[in-house]
């Protein structure tokens, strides 16, 4: 059985573990907000970072949560999130301060609800609460927060929640917040792809880039890709948006078999899963997710066999 705890709140001390793209800026943020923010990453680079930015990290995991009200997780993926909740000493360090370990990486939705389930049996309580943003809105602490598990836990984490972002939505019971994750996310996947094809189709035609990406955002096929990426990422060069192809790669594949496990398929997620997969194997090495434009580039070499002639 678990305890449900106090409302979590400055200065009580919080875990946070994973001090990636997006985790850095959180964990400033909750230090700027009065809590005692133990950062602990696997990486030795990431934790320095973290120390140049004037955060304070722990050298273990263990360390990182013993006596925490809450650790919070901002990592790759739900396997390395599952892997770090086995270690016996750390679980048991976070049942005897009844620590509520707060999920925000993308992770699957069943393999968060079954960890709930195991954690649980072990007096461990478990919500999901991924972000939606990017690395920006992580620094401005204006995250969207979908947020899955029960109310009381919920509860507990509000002011952790208005420390990173300024919407909260709840979801529905534990995993929810990660099904919802990854449908946002095939959705933007989508409209990125969308976007930097009518860009590729569009420039060999002659349109100038930028009027493109102008008419779009005047227009109907308006989108986040439009508004904030296109510009921004792939018509300056940039390519640094700072979520990874990979990351996005995870994320579509996951709605792909969120759907397949509720006995589905839907034409357009296989295709774009497909399409994620193999950019993510073909563009080798870290890269950008706006690279997508890269690879679709690339790829439109390969189909073309001279214009078509269409009678209307
Ligand atoms: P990132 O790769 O920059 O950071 C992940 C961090 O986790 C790294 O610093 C890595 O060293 C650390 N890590 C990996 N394994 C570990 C372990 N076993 N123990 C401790 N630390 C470990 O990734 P990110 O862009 O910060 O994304 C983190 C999560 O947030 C992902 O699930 C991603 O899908 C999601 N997300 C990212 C963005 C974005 O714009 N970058 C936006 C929304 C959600």
């Amino acid at each position: 059985m678990t305890t449900p705890s106090k409302v979590i709140a400055a200065p009580d001390a919080v875990a946070f573990i994973g001090l990636g793209q997006m985790g850095l800026p959180m964990a400033r943020n909750l230090a700027a907000a009065g809590f005692e923010v133990r950062g602990y990453d696997v990486t030795p680079s990431a934790r320095d970072a973290y120390v140049a930015a004037g955060g304070q990290v722990t050298q273990s995991l263990q360390q990182a949560v013993d006596g925490a009200a809450a650790a919070i997780l901002m990592l790759p993926n739900g396997a390395i999130v599952r892997s770090l909740l086995q270690d016996p000493g750390v679980v048991s360090a976070i049942a005897a301060a009844n620590t509520l370990v707060i999920d925000m990486s993308s992770s699957a939705p069943f393999g968060t609800a079954a960890l709930g389930q195991e954690l649980a049996a072990k007096a461990v309580r478990l919500i999901d609460a991924p972000v939606s943003g990017g690395v920006k809105r992580a620094r401005e602490g204006k995250l969207a927060i979908m947020v899955g598990g029960d109310d009381a836990s919920i509860d507990a984490a509000r002011h952790l929640f208005e420390a990173l972002g300024n919407s909260v939505f709840p979801t529905g019971p534990l995993g929810s917040a990660h099904a919802m994750k990854a449908l946002n996310n095939f959705v933007s996947s989508a409209g990125l792809v969308a976007a930097a094809e009518a860009l590729i189709i569009g420039g060999r035609f002659g349109l100038q880039p930028e009027v493109i990406v102008d008419v779009l955002n005047a227009s109907s096929g308006r989108n986040n890709a439009t508004e904030v990426k296109m510009k921004q990422f792939v018509l300056s060069g940039a390519y640094n948006s700072g979520f990874g192809l990979a990351l996005m790669s995870k994320d579509v594949t996951t709605a792909a078999e969120l759907s397949h496990d509720l006995g589905m398929k839907l034409p357009s997620l296989e295709l774009m899963a497909g399409l994620w997969a193999q950019a993510s194997r073909t563009l080798a090495g870290p890269r950008d997710h706006t690279e997508i434009y890269r690879y679709l580039e690339a790829a439109s070499g390969e189909v073309a066999d001279g214009p078509s002639v269409t009678a209307d």
